[in-house]
């Protein structure tokens, strides 16, 4: 997945506990089977090469969650970006901004509507699309290991990938989990602390992945409907809900639709909270939908 998982379990028994992580690992090994985008032989990656594929279940349900949050966002969410992707990934190697006519030529392949389901088939309706997991598989490993996690014995554990977190139970010293939101400009640092009970967090930031072309900082995460990689005033986004692959999927979106149709969509959906960190000259701001209405940084922005 291209990240570090961290696996935490509380519990009395040491094996008790060693089998839960190690089941938790192994769940989120097998998802990687199937949706890395570096292992040639996943089904993503056989997807990608041959442009239709008799997916497994798993994989029909992920495509499947990410058309749902591209219909909430209006399309800036879209798996199928991963041309642009590539195209912005290729411009970085040879040092030049890739020319207009190459951006709109590469847009036309992108669209999840052209992705067409049927039984368990999918099939791209365009030579040369393909898809990109990147926003949400992380997600819904946590998610997965979890549920595989919380079938053993013991009284909590926590789950991090690389910033997809979901947690369950109670910690050792028998508190509720408390994960903190990292200050995005400054390391080692966080702005406050938020429990966690029996849910998830994800965050989409500038900070842990760009990349440089000219001298300018490009954002990881692109504008389907420009074909540019997104440049706004957001800084990071941090979605929470029950399970981590909606909040993974919506960070990602928030990014993209920018603070304010961001915190809109939030609002509509039931149950969701965000905590948005923008710039602007200079300064951040934190914007935070109702049901965070309460939460201080504490230890400053
Ligand atoms: P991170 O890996 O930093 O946690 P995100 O969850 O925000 O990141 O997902 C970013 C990844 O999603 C990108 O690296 C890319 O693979 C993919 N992606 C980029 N733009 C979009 C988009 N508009 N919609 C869906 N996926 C995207
Ligand atoms: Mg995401």
């Amino acid at each position: 997945m291209g990240t570090e998982v961290n696996i935490i379990v509380v519990g009395k028994s040491r094996t008790m506990i060693r089998s839960a992580v190690q089941a938790g690992f192994r769940e989120i090994s097998r998802i990687e089977d199937i949706m890395s985008a570096y292992k040639p032989d996943s089904e993503l990656c056989l997807l990608n090469k041959a442009g239709e594929y008799e997916s497994s279940r798993e994989l029909l349900y992920v495509i499947d969650e990410a058309s749902h949050t591209s219909e909430l966002s209006d399309g800036a969410f879209d798996i199928t970006c991963k041309p642009l992707i590539n195209l912005w990934h290729n411009a970085k190697k040879t040092n030049e901004v890739p020319d207009t006519q190459n951006i709109l030529d590469t847009l036309s392949l992108v669209g999840y509507r052209n992705i067409l389901i049927k039984n368990n088939n999918v099939k791209f309706n365009k030579a040369g699309m393909k898809i990109d997991l990147g926003a949400l598989a992380k997600g819904y490993a946590v998610d997965m290991a979890m549920n595989l996690i919380k079938n053993y014995d013991i009284k909590g554990a926590l789950i991090d990938a690389g910033g997809d977190i979901r947690a369950i139970g109670k910690r050792e010293d028998g508190k509720l989990w408390e994960i903190g939101i990292k200050h995005p400009r400054e390391r080692n640092r966080i702005i406050g602390l938020i429990n966690l009970e029996n849910s998830a967090v994800a965050t989409s930031g500038d900070y842990e992945r760009f990349f440089m072309l000219n001298g300018k900082k490009y954002s990881h995460i692109i504008d389907p409907r420009t074909g540019y990689p997104v440049d706004n005033q957001i800084v990071s986004v941090s979605v929470f809900f029950s399970d981590c692959l909606t909040c993974d999927s919506l960070a990602t979106a928030i990014t993209v639709l920018g603070e304010k149709r961001g915190i809109e969509l939030i609002e509509k959906l039931k149950g969701i909270e965000a905590l948005i960190i923008n710039i602007k000259d200079g300064n951040l701001n934190l914007i935070k939908s109702s049901g965070l209405a309460n939460f201080k940084p504490v230890f400053g922005l």
